[in-house]
């Protein structure tokens, strides 16, 4: 791999010339990972607490994963489609009944697309019930559930929306964390609320106990469904393998996909059997998902997120990340939210430039909303690394 800043100026041209252009990224190429850390095609290190966006949990260049990686290689089969039996797909479905709620799985390739999948088996299982005119969905303010036509009716963004009207009829909005809000939006032609335990996108905003409680009480009040979206929460990242189970309170469909398979594209549908008793074959299908591969590597990356110790870490460093922050005496800090490794600093100003300076210090942050600067790093980053990163937050704070 060539490494000089010639050779990057010549990727960042030919980005600009033939790839669309609905991202704006910083001009450096990015070209090999070791555990948190990031290279460019320079040599220069980038201490990353973005991991792909909530994905790369166990950081990269994992010897676990590329062994699982090689195993699923040497079988010969990326892709057989959802014709045919295999073995990694029954056996990451099975993982997943065993670590949560659900009795049942069926496999998407993204988060978007997950949760158009619990939409459609949500309309199935009002209209199995008897109840055609019950297809609404309520979902709350500031909530993300993907750029899809379905999933992005349920992302009131009016800047995500307004072009590509008309999306998903159907969908109905009440404030989040707000239950009175959630009850009068409420009634019988809803079959499914879907909520965020975490809003992520939104600018990493925690339910509360209660709101998801009765959240619970209201759907079982409305025989509508519940499904958490734990796109970017669930896997580990709050110190818990899944949100919910920080909260106590159980969904009837669970969203998954960004961590799930390490970096690889893949997504799932968590449900109670009720759910699945309504869905039959031939309703639903994608040519990719679940593939031997994909299924195989996840396997790898569930079971050890899973172990217990490792959630107790993750719940360790998170909070250790929230106290160092909480040390930063800045005057542009207005609150520090979050649980376990998914952490947001809100700030008086914007987020965007605080992510860019990072980016001159050799750290990677993201923004959640205009002035939130979020961290969702690896969950295997270590305590030192988290200290480095907040120094260097400190130091972008105080140049301001
Ligand atoms: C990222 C995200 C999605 C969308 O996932 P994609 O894989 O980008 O389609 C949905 N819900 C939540 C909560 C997310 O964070």
């Amino acid at each position: 791999m060539t490494t000089t800043s010639t050779h990057a100026q010549e990727v960042v041209q030919m980005e600009r010339e033939y790839v669309l252009g609905v991202y704006t990224r910083p001009p450096f190429v990015l070209v090999r990972g070791e555990g948190c850390t990031l290279y460019d095609s320079q040599g220069q290190a980038y201490l990353d607490c973005v991991a792909g966006i909530a994905v790369n949990v166990l950081g990269y260049n994992d010897p676990g994963i590329r062994q699982a990686m090689a195993e699923a290689a040497a079988t010969g089969l990326l892709h057989v489609s959802n014709l045919y039996h295999t073995e990694p797909h029954a056996r990451l479905a099975k993982l997943l009944c065993e670590t949560s709620f659900a009795d049942k799985v069926h496999f998407s390739l993204t988060g978007a697309d997950a949760n158009e999948g619990a939409f459609k088996f949500a309309r199935r299982y009002a209209r199995e019930r008897g109840h055609p005119d019950k297809y609404e969905i309520l979902a709350f303010h500031g909530a993300f559930h993907g750029r899809l036509f379905g999933s992005l009716a349920a992302t009131p963004r009016e800047q995500y929306q307004a072009p590509f009207r008309p999306l998903m009829p159907g969908v109905r909005f009440a404030a989040f964390n707000d239950l009175a809000s959630a009850q009068a939006a409420m009634d019988s032609r809803v079959c499914a609320i879907i909520v965020e335990p975490i809003q992520g996108e939104g600018g990493i905003h925690p339910a509360t106990q209660e709101f998801l409680q009765g959240l619970r009480e209201l759907a079982d009040a409305h025989d509508a469904l519940l499904i958490f979206d734990e796109v970017q929460c669930g896997l580990g990242r709050t110190g818990h393998l899944w949100a919910y189970q920080g909260y106590g309170v159980e969904p009837d469909i669970l969203t998954a996909a960004k961590p799930l398979a390490g970096g690889l594209p893949m997504g799932a549908i968590l449900m109670r059997q009720k759910v699945a008793d309504a869905i039959h074959p031939g309703d639903h299908a994608s040519t990719f998902a679940g593939n031997p591969f994909t299924a195989h590597v996840a396997h790898h990356v569930v079971g050890r997120v899973a172990q217990p110790e490792f959630l107790a870490q993750v719940r360790a460093k998170g909070q250790y990340l929230v106290e160092r922050l909480q040390e930063i005496n800045s005057p542009h800090i207005r609150e520090i939210r979050g649980q376990g490794l998914m952490v947001g600093v809100e700030l008086d100003v914007e987020a965007g430039p605080v992510v860019e300076r990072g980016y001159e210090h050799g750290l990677l942050l993201v923004s959640a909303g205009p002035n939130v600067v979020r961290f969702v790093p690896p969950l295997v980053i270590q305590q030192e690394e988290l200290a480095r990163a907040v120094e260097i937050l400190e130091a972008i704070l105080a140049a301001l």
